[in-house]
């Protein structure tokens, strides 16, 4: 630990000191990415870097680097670290200008940063979590990763406040996501989970998730549903790089089913810890 990315080169992190008017510090302009990282590999890289570049696109941020040239840097983050399980935190700002809202001028390079932190793997089979709903108080680009992140901090503490795990948000009772996560229910069997629009976070779980219900006949759509649909679901479950795939077993304090891990996540569960053990190796 303690090594950090800065700018592409590898530094110790008490030698790298954060501009004052670096405009991720002023405006929140940047955009971000978490990486699981498993038995020192890490889990869909490619798939989380091109989100970073799509998420700099569409806040039209000029990225100075390739996705091959943060790969190699980021792969050697994690050997000097000696990163087993954990993940890489990782970020770019529109760089370091005189405070001003409009976009500083083209010679102004963005500012890259990463480190990694290590998580525990926490098994395959996550216990039951708790949920709550709440209004989606956030912007219309909800798809980019933006590190403007008040709404889902203003959610998050809505969970935390009453001792859940996530906060459900809702648009006019139509759920969107939880506040770092997506959420997705089973009715019917068939996995209903909200489309990828600017209304949500286009998760890599998500995707991942609905890739190995594709390739394994678990029958899904992507719709949003209503609260009212949630609450009378078979089975509710949020993905994220974090938690995986997690069970939500109760919401507003109300049981969902019987209140415990159902069938089609628990599958889920086995088939995305297969699927890590085919990218990363198996997992101590
Ligand atoms: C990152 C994030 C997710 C989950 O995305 P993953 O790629 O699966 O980690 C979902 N919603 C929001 C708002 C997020 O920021």
């Amino acid at each position: 630990m303690g090594k950090i990315i800065f700018n592409g080169e590898i530094k110790s992190r008490t030698d790298v000191k954060v501009d004052i008017e670096d405009r991720g510090y002023q405006f929140g302009d940047g955009v971000y990415e978490v990486i699981r990282v498993y038995n020192g590999e890490l889990f869909a890289g490619d798939m989380h870097l091109n989100r970073l570049m799509d998420s700099a696109k569409l806040i039209q941020m000029k990225v100075p680097f390739t996705v091959a040239e943060i790969e190699t840097r980021v792969k050697e983050l994690i050997s000097e670290d000696q990163l087993q399980e954990g993940i890489i935190y990782m970020q770019l700002t529109r760089g370091v200008s005189p405070r001003t809202h409009a976009f500083p001028t083209s010679d102004v390079e963005p500012v890259f940063v990463a480190y990694t932190k290590e998580i525990p793997y926490a098994g395959r089979l996550k216990p039951g979590a708790k949920g709550i709903t709440t209004d989606d108080i956030r912007w219309l680009r909800c798809n980019i990763k933006s590190l403007n992140l008040l709404g889902n901090i203003m959610a998050k503490q809505v969970a935390v406040e009453a001792g859940c795990d996530e906060a459900i948000q809702h648009r006019d009772g139509l759920v969107t996501e939880g506040s770092s996560s997506n959420v997705s229910i089973v009715v019917d069997g068939t996995l209903k989970t909200h489309p990828a629009s600017n209304l949500i976070l286009n998760g890599i779980t998500r995707q991942v998730m609905l890739k190995l219900c594709a390739d394994h006949d678990i029958p899904y759509v992507e719709e949003a549903f209503t609260i009212e649909e949630m609450m009378a679901a078979e089975e509710v479950l949020y993905t994220s790089t974090s938690v995986e795939i997690t069970p939500i077993i109760t919401i507003d304090g109300q049981k969902i089913a019987a209140g415990a891990p159902g069938p089609v996540t628990e599958r889920l569960q086995q088939l995305f810890a297969d699927e890590i053990e085919r990218q990363c190796g198996s997992v101590k």
